[in-house]
């Protein structure tokens, strides 16, 4: 077995060499790096870098959060997905502005909301020096990886062992490095498919390649086949307007959202025409979306004419980008956008572009 302390040298020297600029890698604000690691839940690194940019000009400390309109933060997230993230975040800038400062240690700052212990020590190590060490999707494989884990990653004790491990090889004079390092690790190199096992400083060292089986580790037994679902929207333009139905207050998914209203929305005698179609995926479900062109209607219940040029500053649950935590992933994108014939370039771009 290696010892962490070389295992960890190497690393951070790899680290120093090879890792990618990225706007939240140039501060220890813990503010930033609360609103990056949120941004980065589920979404690649790519899509988060111009959210963050404008998220930070726009709101630079928790105070201006704090004192924001709801609509206006979802209007900026929109496309980013999972807008309970964005709620929580506004919820965790009142605490911190309540509390009168940014919390420094991990158990304080795991109990903002929306903060669990990957967040917590991700902010302590990076922000604070904190030695805590992070585990999520890619410290998970890497580390099953170079300790040839073969058991499945969802097991609670197989998840605590590899913590355990993490927190060993965590340089303590270096630990929001370490974390990132090896998070790095596993977006750049040590990928889901085909590891770039010849570029990886841990080669020498790491079991499952010394036994050949780097491809068929992590084991993740919890595999649910998706959930297939169709749903058919509806175009319906009006001198520069837009029909558009706002979700209610109090639906589970994208309160208050401002959406193309579905075809069994219109009445049944308007009459429309199929005008293209895009699959998008989210969590464990695959939609099958069919967009109609429909002749005007009278708004019915729930909908308003929208400006086109309103779009960009409502929430919208526009398809975000691909998400992946690698973007060496050779997963499908998971929202192809392909209608184009009779849409109007902004419409389709407030509505379908990430
Ligand atoms: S040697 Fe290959 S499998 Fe092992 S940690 Fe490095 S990239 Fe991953």
């Amino acid at each position: 077995m290696t010892q962490p302390r070389v295992a960890s040298k190497l690393l951070l020297a790899w680290y120093d060499s090879a890792m990618r600029d990225l706007p939240w890698r140039s501060t220890r604000d813990p503010w930033a790096i609360l609103v990056s690691e949120v941004m980065l839940q589920q979404t690649r690194v790519s899509v988060v870098i111009p959210y963050f940019e404008r998220f930070m000009e726009r709101f630079p400390s928790p105070a201006g959060l704090d004192s924001a309109a709801e609509s206006e933060l979802l209007a900026l997230w929109s496309g980013l997905g999972y807008y309970s993230r964005a709620r929580n975040l506004k919820r965790a800038a009142s605490e911190i502005v309540a509390r009168g400062g940014f919390p420094a240690t991990y158990e304080e700052i795991r109990t903002l909301p929306g903060v669990g212990e990957y967040t917590a020590a991700a902010i302590a190590s990076i922000s604070f020096g904190l030695p805590h060490a992070v585990l999520d999707g890619n410290v998970l494989r890497v580390l099953s990886r170079f300790l040839a884990e073969k058991g499945d990653i969802r097991n609670a004790a197989v998840r605590l062992a590899l913590k355990q491990h993490a927190q060993s090889l965590l340089d303590p004079r270096r630990p929001g490095d370490f974390n990132q390092a090896l998070m790095e690790l596993g977006a750049t190199v040590c990928l889901p498919r085909n590891p770039q096992c010849l570029l990886c400083p841990w080669r020498d060292h790491c079991q499952a390649r010394a036994l050949a089986i780097q491809n068929e580790l992590p084991v993740n037994r919890r595999k649910r086949d998706p959930l297939k679902l169709n749903v058919r929207l509806s175009v319906v333009e009006k001198g520069g307007a837009l029909l558009l139905r706002q979700r209610g207050a109090v639906e589970a998914r994208l309160a208050g959202f401002w959406e193309l209203p579905q075809l069994a929305d219109l009445p049944p005698s308007a009459s429309a025409e199929l005008i293209g179609s895009f699959k998008h995926s989210i969590t464990r479900h695959d939609y099958t979306v069919e967009v109609w062109r429909a002749a005007r209607v009278k708004a019915p219940n729930g909908c308003r004419w929208l400006k086109l040029r309103d779009l960009s500053s409502i929430p919208s649950p526009q398809c975000p980008a691909r998400r992946s935590s690698s973007p060496g992933s050779s997963d499908p994108p998971l929202c192809t956008p392909t209608v184009n014939g009779g849409i109007d370039q902004r419409l389709h771009s407030a509505l379908f572009s990430g």
